[in-house]
């Protein structure tokens, strides 16, 4: 997808602090941390935000749900992590590609909206 920063950042365009690969899938550090440890784990296909997932598209989701167990002990995240998907502009969704933020490192607030 054109003009897509996350596409970039998958054909390796812009460069990205990896943390996980598979064919389907990419984990990276968030570029401006919001917690000790932020990760975004996105799907290489391009899925607009949660609305565009499909059940044609839903397989890479379920992929990345067992995966991010997998990130999670893999950055020690043993007091436990929250897993955040902004859709749209009321949620403050910046970047046009799905991807689920994996936070913790720290107590995180308790606030939801
Ligand atoms: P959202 O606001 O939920 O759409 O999340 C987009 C996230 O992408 C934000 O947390 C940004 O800090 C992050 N971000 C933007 N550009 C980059 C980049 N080049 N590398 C890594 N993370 C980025
Ligand atoms: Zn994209």
């Amino acid at each position: 997808m054109e003009n897509c920063l996350f596409c970039k950042i998958i054909a390796g365009d812009i460069p990205s602090t990896k943390v996980y690969e598979d064919e389907t899938v990419l984990a990276f550090r968030d570029i401006a941390p919001m917690a000790p440890t932020h990760i975004l784990v996105i799907p290489k296909c391009h899925i607009p935000s949660v609305d565009g997932i499909t059940p044609e598209n839903s397989a890479v989701v379920a992929h990345i749900f067992e995966l991010i167990p997998q990130i999670a002990a893999a950055e020690k995240l043993t007091g436990g992590y929250r897993v955040v998907s902004n859709c749209g502009p009321d949620a403050g969704q910046t970047v046009n590609h799905l991807h689920f933020h994996i936070l913790g490192g720290k107590e995180l607030s308790v606030q939801m909206a």
